[in-house]
């Protein structure tokens, strides 16, 4: 009667210690891949250097102001006459382009104003 568990025990218990031995096998190899890609201390020596001089610039390059940051700049000019500034944005400089986006922002702000009051 109890045969059939019996069986099947000692088959899972097969099962398990095939198991085991295929986890050993593969974290030994892992551990020997671990070891072999370990870097050795002269390794680490030469990236330390290399860390340590890719901070100096990294600190050097930002400091100085010999790198430009941010959006890059032409050499067009503000299209409004009279106007010196260099261009920023569809033709316009900082202030102009401002100025005329303030008065298409005002702009569509009062039509839908404009449609409430048709509708009272
Ligand atoms: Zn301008």
């Amino acid at each position: 009667m109890a045969t059939r568990k019996q069986v099947a025990k000692g088959g899972a218990r097969k099962v398990n210690a095939a198991a085991q031995g295929f986890v050993d096998s593969v974290a030994r190899s892992v551990a020997d891949k671990v070891k072999e890609d370990l870097p050795t201390r002269e390794e680490f020596r030469e990236l330390k250097k290399a860390v340590r001089e890719l901070q100096r610039k990294l600190r050097s390059g930002s400091g100085s102001g010999t790198r430009k940051a941010g959006r890059p700049r032409s050499n067009r000019k503000c299209e409004v006459a009279g106007c010196n500034l260099s261009h920023v944005a569809q033709g316009f400089c900082s202030r102009h382009y401002q100025a005329r986006r303030r008065e298409e922002m005002a702009a569509a702000a009062s039509k839908p104003a404009r449609k409430k009051a048709r509708k009272r």
